[in-house]
């Protein structure tokens, strides 16, 4: 089953404990992003190494390559990636949306639009152009394949700058797209627990509804109320302005204070490019975020460097370098001996790479510096909101 143990608040940031059909989950948690059924240079001990609570992957690319049915043959992601802990999978909405735009853009001119109706979303795969349609209904049906502990109700992922009746018409159809989830899930054994079911997992998949609405202050309340009149297991806030626009993020957040009830956990969707967001999210009491920065950041040579500071009521990433995070590529690290960061508990740290090594197999472009980097970056994070829901119990 599924439940939320809200365990202390400090502020409004919040320290809880989720139960899954893989085991137990601590928030707050960053959630390090598995693409492709791996997190990116990462192999699953890697993964486990840097002990995250849950990891996410992406039902779009998994449902075009290699196919969601040919994972369900392999106990889900967690059987085809070998990893025995709490996943969540997400609904496929953004990739469709964000990836659609991308191919609007760069492909062939002669590309067909991503189309949006009633009924769900036709779009084009990146990978060679062929017509998909997702429904919302197809959307839970691809994620009971996959088989994670947490799932994601389809929706539309609004751009940051989406007019007022834009949003409008979005918000409301999000909210039908949400009701038809709930009731696709709730109609197809949403424990699936009977595996003489195509697709049944064996285990109870939660399913998070997610808040749209933009920029707008009435829309974003209105979407709270549609989707917390749903039997949700937990609340997602999305669109493209979450973790990209934090300012506003933060904003958006305080609106819906009031309006969220205590007792469910709240997402934050893809927030986590830098250890500041994350923290300044936590302070606005959100529990789980997830962003592919740490890895990608990883692979362009940027390391977190940096250590939670409490002692002012509004908490910080304090950092000698910019942004929080060095640049491994400079010169100055041609010759230094020092691993990345030397109170950091990452295997790369521990095994006392130093900061020369890295910067060496950087500039040679080596793979194994795609590994050692990451496997930092990604830790960093997990261990920030380890560090975080420490302060909050401790208060
Ligand atoms: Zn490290």
């Amino acid at each position: 089953m599924f439940a939320f143990t809200l365990e202390k608040t400090v502020g409004n940031a919040r320290a809880g404990r989720m139960q899954t059909a893989h085991g137990e989950a601590l928030t707050p948690m960053f959630m390090p992003v598995g693409t492709q059924a791996t997190v990116k240079a990462l192999d699953t001990q890697d993964v486990l190494g840097a002990r995250p609570q849950v990891i996410l992957a992406n039902t779009y690319h998994l449902y075009l390559r290699p196919g969601a049915e040919l994972i369900s043959r392999f106990g889900g992601v967690h059987g085809f990636m070998g990893y025995d802990k709490p996943l969540l999978t997400d609904s496929g909405g953004f990739q469709v949306f964000s990836l659609g735009e991308q191919m609007e853009r760069k492909g062939p001119t002669d590309l067909p639009r991503t189309k949006i109706s009633e009924n769900g979303v036709e779009f084009f795969s990146y990978l060679d152009g062929s017509k998909h349609f997702f429904t919302p209904e197809k959307s839970i049906e691809i994620q009971r394949h996959l088989g994670a502990d947490i799932i994601m109700a389809f929706d539309e992922c609004l751009p940051d700058a989406a007019d007022e009746p834009t949003a409008r018409a979005s918000v409301d159809r999000t909210h039908r797209w949400a009701q038809r989830c709930v009731t696709w899930w709730a109609e197809h054994d949403r424990q699936s627990v009977d595996l003489s079911t195509p697709g049944a997992t064996g285990h109870y998949q939660a399913l998070f509804g997610i808040i749209q609405g933009s920029q707008h202050r009435h829309l974003r309340e209105l979407a709270a109320q549609q989707i917390l009149s749903l039997p949700f297991d937990g609340i997602a806030l999305g669109g493209e302005t979450i973790g990209y626009n934090m300012p506003k993020t933060v904003e958006i957040m305080d609106w819906l204070r009031d309006v969220l009830p205590t007792d469910k956990p709240r997402y934050a969707m893809g927030l986590g490019r830098d250890p500041q967001n994350v923290i300044d999210a936590v302070q606005a009491g959100y529990d789980m975020f997830d962003c592919v920065a740490p890895t990608r950041l990883a692979r362009n040579g940027a390391l977190y460097f940096g250590r939670l500071n409490t002692t002012k009521s509004t908490w910080t990433w304090d950092s000698p370098y910019n942004k929080g995070r060095l640049q491994i590529g400079n010169h100055e690290f041609a010759e230094d001996h020092a691993p990345i960061q030397l109170d950091c508990d990452c295997y790369t740290c521990q095994q006392g790479y130093s900061r020369a090594y890295l910067h060496h197999l950087y500039r040679t472009q080596e793979l194994t510096y795609y590994r050692l980097a990451s496997i930092h970056n990604v830790r960093t994070m997990v261990r920030l909101t380890e560090e975080l829901r420490q302060v909050i119990l401790a208060e």
